[in-house]
């Protein structure tokens, strides 16, 4: 679902909103970004510090926090887990792996696989309410995770 120009998505809305473009925030940026497995603050810096050994943590923060603000990243805030951050703010599910805190993404409408989970809203409630989004998260054991428990 992250596709090739989302780099550029943010990084141009981040000049639009006047913020300077250090190297360290285009990292930060770059890896938020690119990743699919929906990364940590810590898993953040622990792989911008190996570009930038300087960093602080508190810097990875003050950026996803700037980041948060202008809408470009959004929060995964998850039973026990550490916040988790998602560079694709386009509408889209989660399912949450609750023994290794995996997290996938899932379309949660998409015609071309029938094997996608639809989600259901009463046609009333469509009408009267103007909805502008969602945030859906499942919960489950991924494979690996259920195999070790099953053994
Ligand atoms: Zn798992
Ligand atoms: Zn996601």
């Amino acid at each position: 679902m992250i596709n090739n120009n989302r780099l550029d998505q943010i990084l141009n809305k981040v000049k639009k909103h006047g913020y300077s473009l250090t190297p360290q925030r285009y990292e930060i940026i770059r890896i938020l970004a690119e990743s699919k497995n929906h990364p940590s603050a810590v898993d953040v810096y622990s792989r911008v510090k190996s570009v930038y050994p300087m960093i602080s943590l508190n810097t990875v923060y003050k950026n996803i926090a700037m980041l948060l603000e202008i809408n470009e990243v959004r929060e995964i805030k998850s039973f026990q887990s550490a916040v988790r951050y998602d560079g694709d703010v386009s509408p889209h599910a989660h399912i949450i792996c609750r023994s290794c805190k995996e997290i996938i993404d899932l379309q949660v409408y998409d015609d071309s696989n029938d094997e996608m989970t639809e989600i259901y809203i009463n046609p009333k409630l469509k009408k009267e309410y103007s909805i502008t989004g969602y945030n859906v998260e499942f919960f489950g054991l991924c494979n690996n995770c259920k195999n070790k428990t099953s053994n």
